[in-house]
């Protein structure tokens, strides 16, 4: 979980100020943002209740997501919401977003942790895109991110990772990063910035080399970084020491406290 709070973190520079460098310095200005709450209000949601749901009950666990969206927004407005995100979470009677952008998975994350199915967590990723992110792009990408996950801490090969959201999802992910760097700008279309956070991950050879090729595609550093962060967690289970101690204190301790009783309960290693 703390590997993608530490991609948006690291990412959250370079989200303004945009590197195609690899080598890129951890800057002293990083600080966590609108991902790494979102993060925080799934965790709350699931922790709140963590029983499986039907298909049928879809809806209602929606507005439980919702509610900890709104009360998490209200706790941090200024952490780099978007507008439309912040004009939705403001009115406790807004109708469900249609945005097909990349926040629907950046914040499902947890999810991909918490149940002991694919199938329930495609469905729980679903409910909670509902409330902001009610489209299909937005959907299939944080589904793809959330199946990642899934496999990921199940111990599957990138191999099949790989072949599985593509055969799913329909995502190319056969691009290299080198090759997407060339063009890659900021945006936060689900199907243009998800494809290549995951593929950030999948040309990796460790935690830290996940984040770096998100963060040097040059676009939206600290969503891609995030997502590229939390899948490369599940599957290499470890980050290095300087990368949790430099962002460790940039971390507000009730987001800390949170994410760890998700870990904690969840037996997340
Ligand atoms: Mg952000």
């Amino acid at each position: 979980m703390f590997g993608a709070i530490y991609g948006d973190i690291i990412g959250s520079y370079y989200e303004v100020h945009c590197t195609k460098n690899y080598d890129f310095t951890f800057n002293k200005d990083s600080t966590f943002t609108d991902d790494s709450v979102l993060i925080t209000a799934v965790c709350k949601a699931i922790s709140i209740n963590p029983n499986e749901i039907s298909k049928l009950k879809i809806y209602s666990r929606a507005r439980e997501y919702a509610a900890q969206y709104r009360y998490y927004y209200s706790r941090y407005p200024n952490a780099g919401f978007g507008n439309m995100f912040s004009d939705w979470a403001k009115d406790p009677y807004s109708k469900n977003g249609r945005s097909y952008a990349n926040g629907g998975a950046m914040r499902i994350i947890p999810i991909g942790y918490a149940y002991d199915t694919l199938d329930q967590t495609l469905i729980q990723t679903k409910a909670s895109c509902i409330p902001t992110h009610n489209s299909k792009e937005a959907i299939r990408g944080a589904q793809a991110v959330a199946s990642a996950i899934f496999l990921a801490r199940h111990n599957n090969s990138k191999r099949y990772i790989k072949e599985y959201l593509e055969k799913t999802f329909k995502y190319n992910l056969s691009l290299s990063i080198s090759s997407i760097k060339e063009t890659h700008v900021f945006n936060s279309r689900a199907s243009y910035s998800i494809p290549p956070a995951i593929i950030a991950f999948l040309e990796s050879s460790d935690y830290e080399s996940s984040i770096r090729n998100a963060i040097s595609l040059g676009g939206d550093a600290d969503t891609e970084a995030c997502i590229a962060g939390g899948i490369a967690e599940a599957y290499y289970k470890e980050i290095p020491e300087n990368i949790k101690r430099f962002c460790d204190n940039r971390i507000d301790s009730s987001i800390k406290n949170i994410v760890r009783e998700f870990i904690d309960r969840f037996s997340i290693t």
